[in-house]
């Protein structure tokens, strides 16, 4: 057992998110673990871009109130206790909703070669719930 030192909240890269974002790494796919686990924490409004994931993604939203949309369906509204899962190479965005703050855990894995996610575009606010 290893109780391990908080490593500091990072802040999300402007790159794959709009608004702030803070992440907590709670596993980085130390080899030869390829399992990530990250606590996400979107301040109201905040968003990733759109993306995809390699080998898939599982969400687990602690708190708060968000959207998740998967490309060409509609966004769904997500709170506590619900767990969202993307296949492999769908592409999708995740964050709070517009004056909600949102946390959910996010857990994948990386691929044996190659890069874990493909980044897109911003998620604009024509398309982001207003509501
Ligand atoms: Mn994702």
């Amino acid at each position: 057992m290893h109780v391990l030192p908080n490593p500091p909240t990072a802040k999300g890269s402007a790159a794959m998110f709009t608004g702030d974002v803070f992440i907590d790494v709670i596993h980085p796919a130390d080899p030869p673990s390829r399992m990530r686990v990250n606590a996400v924490h979107f301040t109201p409004g905040a968003r990733t871009a759109w993306h995809a994931h390699a080998r898939g993604q599982t969400l687990y939203v602690l708190e708060g109130s968000g959207f998740v949309q998967s490309r060409g369906e509609r966004p769904v509204a997500i709170g506590p206790g619900q767990v969202v899962t993307t296949p492999a190479g769908e592409w999708h965005w995740h964050g709070a909703a517009p004056h909600h703050l949102m946390t959910h855990l996010a857990m994948w894995e990386a691929p044996e070669s190659g890069p874990e996610s493909e980044w897109g575009d911003q998620v604009t606010d024509d398309e982001y719930p207003s509501v």
